[in-house]
């Protein structure tokens, strides 16, 4: 029989009644004559509520008993979506991510997949069982402990198994009805997306759009996954929601998607570090040991052999970030005048496949911005993006301005 893996988030199981209610959607694939693996997240609230209890105890906690407090919150909705499922009469069974087995890295908090074996599941599907479900965000280390996937993981697990089981299609369900264009709390004339290739979308989730964790995007994109993401709290119905899918499969796309942004963001400079081959080397291997997230990168023009260097990280990473480089100075490995961190920045990218053979994406932004008198302090470019860093206090007026001069209220 085809395979659906249906997904349900912490808000479309966050309590009993509405565990019935996914569980009926289940039901109606059931009698459509699939074979449906379920994968769930922990009711809402409750994993936040575990991370807290684990820093509680131990603020410098060991990352495999975080995994084991942490993963807990998926093992109780997976157990009760069965048994709901069972007082409807549909055969299901749950299994916790050790059971399937869903073997992963030993990278406890951010483990990555490696391998799911169908076996276990085939067979109880052969045997009548019409319900697999799975405890999503967890998965078992080759030393034999639970691992968890980083937070919103139950979306990659969600898409893994959809590979593995070369499911039909996979369904995510959440609490917004699809993808916008950009998010409709900044402008209401954000739009529903019908279709969305998956590179836009890996684009977007990198950029901060919550919808889907990234890494399901990629594997999604890597397997060639129907992905689709839909609200729990509409109407059922087949094209309901946003399909994300290969860019062959939508006949008419807008050279811009969509806009994104983030406001945590901090732009930071090094004054003065020597210009000179393995510096820029130094700089972000330090960073990254240090555990920063870089994204931007800038290197100004050199003056005397010495030049400033620029990268932007989240604001929440500025102390690490100036720990790191102070280190690196200490350690006389490096060697710079001044730090300058600025916090009050915000990045605001648009992206789309369209930009690829459409010139002047670039050109009209930057225009926009300037009509509204926005200065733009940093720009990086890859091939269906562009980004800017900005003053946050103008942040929502940019993505309003940039969403109306791309139309993105009109479909294309
Ligand atoms: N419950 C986990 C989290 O909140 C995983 C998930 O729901 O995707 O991150
Ligand atoms: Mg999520």
């Amino acid at each position: 029989m085809p395979v659906l893996v249906m997904k349900f988030g912490g808000t479309s199981v966050a309590n009993l009644d509405r565990i019935r209610r996914a569980a009926k959607r289940v039901g109606v694939e059931v009698a459509k004559g699939y074979d449906v693996i379920v994968i769930v997240s922990a009711m809402s609230g409750k994993t936040n509520e575990l991370v807290g209890w684990v820093s509680e105890t131990s603020p410098m906690f060991d990352a495999r008993e975080y995994d084991a407090v942490v993963s807990s919150g998926e093992n109780v909705t997976a157990g009760l979506m069965a048994l709901t499922l069972q007082e409807m009469d549909v055969p299901a069974r749950s299994w916790q991510g050790w059971q399937v087995p869903l073997r992963t890295t030993s990278a406890h908090s951010a483990a990555r997949i490696e391998e799911i074996p169908t076996e276990n599941l085939s067979s109880k599907f052969r045997e009548g069982m019409r319900v697999a479900v799975v405890a999503g965000f967890q998965g078992v280390s080759p030393e034999g402990r639970i691992t968890t996937l980083g937070r919103g993981g139950s979306d990659t697990t969600a898409v893994a198994f959809a590979a593995a089981f070369d499911a039909e299609r996979c369904d995510i369900y959440t609490d917004v009805d699809g993808v916008y264009t950009t998010d409709p709390r900044i402008t209401d004339k954000a739009r529903k997306l019908d279709r969305i290739a998956f590179e836009e979308m890996l684009e977007l989730a990198s950029l901060g759009a919550k919808v889907l964790q990234t890494r399901s995007v990629e594997l999604a994109m890597r397997y060639k996954v129907k992905l689709r993401v839909l609200s729990s709290f509409e109407e059922q119905s087949d094209s309901a929601g946003t399909l994300v899918c290969d860019e062959e499969e939508i006949m008419e796309s807008k050279v811009v998607a969509g806009v994104a942004f983030s406001r945590d963001e901090a732009k930071m400079t090094l004054l003065s570090v020597a210009d000179r081959p393995g510096i820029a080397a130094t700089i972000f291997t330090a960073l990254s040991e240090g555990g920063v997230n870089v994204d931007m990168i800038v290197q100004n023009i050199s003056e005397e052999g010495r030049t400033d260097m620029t990268f932007s990280c989240p604001i929440d990473q500025v102390r690490r970030a100036e720990a790191a480089l102070a280190k690196a100075r200490s350690e006389k490995a490096l060697n710079f005048s001044e730090l300058v961190a600025d916090t009050g920045v915000a990045k605001v990218s648009v992206v789309g496949i369209g930009m690829r053979s459409h010139t002047g994406v670039a050109a009209k932004m930057f225009q926009v911005l300037s009509a509204e008198g926005i200065n733009i302090k940093v720009i990086t470019t890859s091939e269906i993006k562009i980004s800017v860093l900005i003053d946050r206090k103008y942040m929502e007026l940019a993505v309003q301005a940039l969403h109306d001069a791309f139309e993105l209220e009109k479909a294309a």
